[in-house]
């Protein structure tokens, strides 16, 4: 992470670029519409901010993880990937997709776009319908904002809304302060190098949006089902990191079967 300072005269010279250029709005936190979610959001921290910290967390991850270079991996995730970022409209990211060489049954997505599944759950993934069903999933929560609304949610927490407000709304090195209890809200942090859990209205949130992205990239919907199914009774047996964040128990299931009957999908 740079320091402090260096942030805060990063942010200022964008913003003064960006203000010169006609193109930045300036910020003002607090709720904003979220069209892919029907609903609004409390939103803490600007666009610019977190594709910063998520181009930082990649960065790390690139770092700290081996590639796989094997492109029979890679041109499978590559495939199915673009396919459901089509359907899914978050086509204004920058999206790359990496796969790590190790067993873990892990995969994430950063909110930049950024895609990394690990060769232990591409494994176990038989049919490329399941590959989409974790990928639209991780989509779905790009999409919802998730990881923002987390990041926000825990800010207002921690300090206290009005507190918070004038710290953001007096100056952009104050704001700066931030920047590190940001990082690790996010759940992205170079110290965590991974995805914290969410809550369960965003998990659900992810699964109704990743079944739509499935059926939009023509992909077999009905599979989310299974495929989650065949991860739970998994968790049983061994840790398996990604069912571990994406618990996926009875109700989970039934609802995720109620949004592809509501759809039409089955
Ligand atoms: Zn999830």
């Amino acid at each position: 992470m740079p320091d402090k300072s260096s942030m805060s005269l990063m942010r200022r010279r964008e913003l003064i670029i960006g203000l010169a250029a006609g193109t930045v709005l300036p910020f003002v936190p607090g709720c904003a519409d979220n069209p892919a979610l029907g609903r609004s959001q409390l939103m803490l921290i600007s666009d610019g901010q977190l594709a910063q910290l998520s181009d930082q967390a990649w960065q790390d991850s690139l770092q700290r993880e081996r590639v796989l270079r094997d492109p029979a991996y890679t041109r499978r995730l590559q495939r199915v990937g673009e396919r459901v970022v089509q359907a899914s409209g978050q086509t204004h990211h920058n999206w790359e997709f990496v796969v790590f060489d190790s067993d873990t049954v892990n995969a994430w997505v950063l909110p930049n776009g950024k895609v990394g599944f690990y060769k232990g759950i591409l494994d176990i993934m038989a049919t490329d319908d399941h590959l989409a069903t974790v990928m639209g999933h991780e989509v779905g929560h790009v999409a919802g904002r998730h990881s923002a609304e987390r990041a926000s949610q825990q800010m207002a927490a921690q300090m206290g809304v009005s507190l918070l407000a004038s710290a953001i709304g007096s100056s952009n090195s104050q704001y700066a302060q931030y920047s590190n209890d940001i990082g690790a809200a996010l759940g992205m942090g170079v110290t965590y190098g991974i995805i914290l859990p969410y809550s369960r209205e965003h998990e659900y949130e992810a699964d109704r949006l990743g079944v739509d992205y499935m059926a939009g990239s023509g992909y077999d919907p009905r599979q989310a089902v299974d495929f989650w199914i065949a991860m739970s009774t998994m968790n049983e047996h061994h840790v398996a990191e990604f069912a571990s964040t994406h618990p996926s128990d009875e109700s989970r299931i039934a609802e995720m079967r109620r949004h592809i009957q509501a759809r039409g999908y089955a």
